[in-house]
C-alpha cells in the first residue's frame, strides 16, 4: 500500500474498525489505505493518487463511480420517502416499479423478488425459502443443501456454510453444515491430465448425481451455483456443466438456486447469465452488487413462479411468510436501482460489455508469456490470472507474492485484487480498451519487477 499521511480518518479506522479480511500482523502498522473521492473509471486516496478501479469497488460499481444523476435519484427519495416499513400489506412505489422492473428483465418466470441488503442475505433468503417450499409441499425431509467447493456465497452464517472457500471459514465454528454439502468445483485448469473437457464435465456431473443418490434424493432440496464462480477464482466451468447440473437438478425434484451476485447486471454482457448463455433456467436467482451498482446495498433473491405459488398458499404453516427484514423494499436503494439500470439501458452498457469484455480477455492472454503466469482466464469483465511456482506443475506460487503483485499495480496507479495466489479484475463495465491495456500493462509491469527483484 502506498505509505497513508496519518490522517484522522486514518486513526479513526485504525483505532476503531474491524474490517473484513484484516490481517491483524500489519494492520495496526500499516493501517488502510483511506479513499476519498471517486468518479467514472477512478478512485483518488487521501495522498491525492488517482487509482484506476480495476476491480469496480469490489465487483459492483457496474456503471461507475460518482454519478450525478445516481445522487439526485437517491436525494430526491430520501426527500419524498425515506422509508416506512414493508411488512404485511404495506409498500412503497420504488419497491414495486422494481419488482415490476426485475420480472421483466428476468428469465423466464422468475418474477417474484424478496428484497434484502446485499448478497449473503440474498442467500441466507433463498434458503429459509427453499427449506419453506418444500415444507409447504408436505417433504419435511428435504431440507439438504449443495453447495461446491471454492464457492463464494456470503459471510452471514448460512451464506458461510454455503461458502466452499476453506480461508473464509478458518476459526469459525460451522452452523448448517449437517444439512450443507459440497461437491468439486468445475475448474478447468485442475482438471486431471489426459482428460477432455467433456471427460471432465462428465465426472463432475456424476459425482453430484452420485452425491445426491449418497444422500437420499428425498433429502435434497436444492444446489446452489455461481454461473462463473467469482471469488473462488474466476472459474468458468466446463461447456454444457450447468445444463447439466440442472438436468440433474430436475430428475430429483430439486430446487436450482444462481447465485447471480456478481454475473447479474452486465458483468458478462446480459442482464443474468444463467440462460442467456449458459442456457438453464434457475427456480431462485440471488443478485445483488451491480443491482444498485454500489452506491446502497440491495440484494434480491427472485423467485419463479413455481416457487412463488407454492410458498404463498395460504395454508402455510403459521399463515404468514415470518421472515421479515426491517429494510426490506428500501425505498431509497430500490429508487437507486431503478435509476442505475435505467442509464444501462440507456447507455447501452450490456453491448459494450459485449464488445470491450473480449477485448480485456484477449488482451490479457499476453500475460501468460511470463514464466509465473499459469493460467488467465475468464468471460467478459471478469478476469482471473493465476500465479504459479512453475508452469508444469501448477503449483500456487505463496509467499505473498499475490500482495506484491497488488502493491506493483497501486505503484502504476491501477487496483487488482489478489485473493490468494490469484489477481482478479472486474472493472466497472463502462471501461474503455485503453483502460483495459493499461491494467493488463500494470499487472505485467508488477510481475517483471517482482521477477527482477528476485533476480529471476
Ligand atoms: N455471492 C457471491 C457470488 C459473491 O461474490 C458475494 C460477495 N462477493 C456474495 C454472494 C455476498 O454478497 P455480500 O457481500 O453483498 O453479502
Amino acid at each position: 500500500m502506498t505509505a497513508q499521511t496519518k490522517t484522522d480518518a486514518w486513526t479513526a479506522d485504525r483505532d476503531h474498525l474491524l474490517h473484513p479480511y484484516t490481517d491483524f500482523s500489519t494492520f495496526r502498522e500499516e493501517g488502510s489505505q483511506v479513499i476519498e473521492s471517486a468518479s467514472g473509471m477512478h478512485v483518488i486516496d487521501s495522498e491525492g493518487n488517482k487509482l484506476l478501479d480495476g476491480i469496480g469497488g469490489l465487483w459492483c460499481v457496474n456503471i461507475g463511480h460518482g454519478r450525478k444523476e445516481m445522487a439526485e435519484t437517491i436525494a430526491e427519495q430520501v426527500m419524498k420517502m425515506q422509508y416506512y416499513n414493508p411488512f404485511g400489506h404495506s409498500t412503497n412505489v420504488p419497491a414495486s416499479m422494481l419488482g415490476a422492473k426485475l420480472a421483466e428483465l428476468a428469465p423466464g418466470d422468475l418474477n417474484h423478488v424478496y428484497y434484502t441488503c446485499g448478497g449473503s442475505t440474498a442467500n441466507d433468503a433463498a434458503i429459509r425459502l427453499v427449506h419453506f417450499y418444500f415444507d409447504q409441499l408436505g417433504q419435511h425431509r428435504k431440507k439438504k443443501i449443495i453447495s461446491r467447493a471454492n464457492a463464494y456465497h456470503g459471510a452471514t452464517y448460512v451464506a458461510a456454510s454455503l461458502t466452499g472457500i476453506h480461508g473464509t471459514k478458518m476459526g469459525f465454528d460451522r452452523i448448517g453444515e449437517d444439512f450443507i454439502h459440497h461437491v468439486s468445483a468445475a475448474n478447468l485448469y485442475e482438471k486431471p491430465d489426459g482428460w477432455s473437457d467433456a471427460d471432465y464435465c462428465d465426472y463432475l456431473v456424476r459425482e453430484f448425481d452420485a452425491r445426491i443418490q449418497q444422500l437420499g434424493p428425498d433429502n435434497v432440496a436444492a444446489f446452489i451455483a455461481e454461473p462463473i464462480m467469482g471469488a473462488g477464482g474466476v472459474l468458468v466451468a466446463p461447456d454444457g456443466y450447468h445444463r447439466r447440473m440442472w438436468e440433474v437438478c430436475q430428475k430429483y425434484d430439486m430446487l436450482y438456486i444462481a447465485d447471480e451476485v456478481v454475473t447479474a447486471f452486465g458483468r458478462l454482457g446480459e442482464w443474468f447469465a444463467s440462460d442467456a448463455l449458459y442456457d438453464y433456467q434457475p427456480d431462485i436467482m440471488v443478485c445483488a452488487k451491480g443491482l444498485s451498482s454500489g452506491y446502497i446495498p440491495l440484494g434480491a433473491t427472485l423467485l419463479s413462479t413455481r416457487v412463488y405459488d407454492v410458498i404463498a398458499q395460504p395454508q402455510c404453516e403459521g399463515g404468514v411468510l415470518s421472515m421479515g427484514l426491517t429494510y426490506f423494499g428500501h425505498p431509497v436503494a430500490c429508487a437507486a436501482a431503478l435509476k442505475n439500470i435505467e442509464i444501462m439501458e440507456r447507455e447501452n452498457i450490456l453491448e459494450h460489455v459485449r464488445e470491450v469484455g473480449p477485448y480485456l480477455q484477449e488482451s490479457a492472454k499476453s500475460l501468460m508469456n511470463l514464466p509465473i503466469v499459469g493460467d488467465v482466464r475468464g468471460s467478459h469483465l471478469m478476469l482471473g490470472v493465476d500465479l504459479v511456482k512453475d508452469k508444469g506443475t501448477k503449483e500456487a506460487i505463496g509467499d505473498g507474492v499475490g500482495e506484491k503483485i497488488f502493491q506493483g499495480c497501486l505503484k502504476r496507479g491501477v487496483i487488482v485484487r489478489p485473493v490468494g495466489d490469484r489477481m482478479i479484475v472486474s472493472p466497472p463495465l463502462i471501461i474503455s480498451k485503453e483502460e483495459c491495456d493499461e491494467i493488463v500493462a500494470a499487472i505485467s509491469g508488477a510481475i517483471k519487477d517482482y521477477l527482477a527483484d528476485e533476480g529471476a
